[in-house]
């Protein structure tokens, strides 16, 4: 078994989308980044990089490459999820929080599951998800910044089975 951690930060501005693990959200305020910037996806893609010791998100996609701009961040952790599966490994459980003083994600919770679960192929019983306001102090909690923090653990059954399959 392997563990793998992702943070990541993003500024708010008016008049841009809000995207949260893959599910636009409704707000007078989105992310600024070169992507989507969907925080909540950048912070497993690192997890998922993390937990196979491979680098991590700005080495595997740079916010200077053009290819990259307004993309998917699904696409990200599609990428990483299989190359984790190339190591023959698979996600055995995510644990994702939100920070963001508003709008309240709490609704928004199963569907954010259930995306990750898509993209993860595995079972949205393996996915929880959190979220949390900054009480109104610091970036997040003056609504200048969203943040998201992910933990992943994946292990090899994956790779055994497979083994043991073709054997
Ligand atoms: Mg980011």
């Amino acid at each position: 078994m392997r563990v793998g951690i992702g943070h990541d930060t993003h500024r708010l501005e008016s008049g841009r989308p809000l995207w949260i693990g893959g599910v636009q959200v409704p707000s007078d305020r989105g992310a600024v980044g070169h992507s989507d910037a969907d925080v909540l996806l950048h912070a497993v893609t690192d997890a998922l990089l993390g937990s196979g010791g491979l680098g991590d998100i700005g080495q595997w996609f740079p916010d200077t490459d053009p290819q990259y701009a307004g993309a998917d961040s699904s696409r990200f952790v599609e990428i990483a999820r299989d190359e984790l599966a190339g190591l023959g490994l698979a996600v055995v459980n995510l644990d994702v929080i939100v920070f963001a003083e508003s709008p309240r994600l709490s609704g928004f919770a199963s569907a954010i599951r259930e995306r990750l679960a898509t993209l993860l192929e595995t079972d949205i019983d393996r996915i929880n998800f959190k979220a949390k306001t900054g009480e109104g102090v610091g970036p997040v909690g003056r609504g200048e910044a969203i943040e998201a923090t992910a933990a992943v653990l994946v292990d090899g059954h994956g790779a055994d089975r497979e083994a043991s399959e073709t054997t």
